[in-house]
């Protein structure tokens, strides 16, 4: 028996929703990417160490996924046991007066309007960034001047070995696009952020404006990953794009989006070669014309 049966077989065992042979095009919000072979959805932090231990003696590495908003997926799909943090981690409180404990599966939208319902200013950047909470503390997301270094206070996670722990402050480790996760494989658990008590109303007006910014320049009509490449030092990608005159560019059913040249878009059924090709398109004209190199922000996952 191959590993994914076997753990197929001890999620049975344990009672642990595993599903097999689900389309990663269903998961992610670029709408794309072959079948993932085992899909485990844990709905405890006691099946997430099942299931991490399990991987851990079996020396597999899992793919963890949240909301899937800014995974570009292989059109081969992924052999590798992916774990999906999500609905089974949506709770939510506010503790001290000014902390809001998220579990890693609840949506930024979530977070942001809980925050607001209890008069908690610091978060109303996030607001209409499509992830969870999990996937936000890795990616240390970010928007209109604000990201989740500024607000994170602690962090609950799962290692691979199975450990409950806990980090706090620097140990996090955020930088652009970064954290501590980007590079120890621990599952996030559970996050603290410390807010601050404001005026509601006021919260309320900062995340319609910021909302209303997105939906007028973002081309959300379209599945993508959000901004497909990392700003470079000392320019803005969209802009790079914009002046090298890619946007409406197209590789199979990839296109460079007419309305934000930095969102790569999956226009007509488009397949992660599509993309893959597009990047190298874009990066390619990009680096000849002005010189800049353009690094991908999106995750390509391989098998
Ligand atoms: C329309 C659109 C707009 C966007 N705008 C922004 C923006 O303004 N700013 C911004 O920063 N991003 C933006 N994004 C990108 C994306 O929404 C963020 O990166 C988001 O934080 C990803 O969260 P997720 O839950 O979808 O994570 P996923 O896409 O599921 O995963 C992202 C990474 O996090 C890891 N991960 C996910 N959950 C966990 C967990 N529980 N434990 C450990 N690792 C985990 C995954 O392995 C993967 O490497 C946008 C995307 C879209 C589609």
């Amino acid at each position: 028996m191959g590993t994914n049966e076997q753990l197929v077989e001890f999620c049975k065992e344990h009672q642990i929703t595993c599903l097999t042979n689900q389309p990663m095009k269903e998961y992610t919000s670029f709408e794309i990417g072959g079948d993932a072979k085992v899909m485990v959805k844990p709905s405890s932090i006691v099946q997430i160490q099942q299931v991490l231990r399990f991987c851990n003696t079996a020396g597999v590495t899992p793919l963890i996924i949240g909301n899937g908003s800014d995974l570009l997926v292989c059109d081969e799909g992924i052999a590798r046991p992916v774990i999906q943090v999500g609905g089974a981690f949506s709770g939510i409180r506010i503790e001290n007066g000014d902390q809001l404990v998220c579990e890693a599966g609840v949506t930024l939208a979530k977070a942001c309007t809980f925050a607001w319902e209890h008069s908690l200013t610091g978060m109303e950047f996030a607001y209409g960034i499509p992830g969870n909470v999990g996937g936000a503390v890795y990616m240390n997301a970010g928007a209109y001047g604000g990201e989740m270094k500024d607000i994170v206070a602690c962090v609950t996670h799962v290692t691979m070995a199975g450990e409950v722990e806990t980090i706090c402050g620097d140990a996090c480790n955020f930088g652009y696009r970064h954290s501590a996760y980007t590079d120890n494989g621990c599952c996030i658990a559970e996050v603290r952020f410390q807010l601050s008590v404001g005026d509601a109303t006021e919260i309320r007006a900062k995340m319609d404006d910021l909302m209303n910014r997105r939906v007028t320049k973002q081309p959300l009509e379209f599945p993508s990953g959000g901004s497909t490449f990392k700003r470079p030092v000392g320019d803005y990608a969209s802009a790079l794009i914009d002046r090298c005159g890619l946007k409406g560019r197209r590789v199979g059913g990839a296109m460079v989006s007419e309305k934000h040249a930095g969102f790569l878009i999956n226009y007509d059924h488009a397949t992660c070669a599509d993309v893959l090709a597009l990047v190298k398109v874009v990066q390619d004209e990009v680096k000849e014309k002005t010189g800049f190199e353009l690094e991908c922000e999106i995750k390509h996952i391989t098998g």
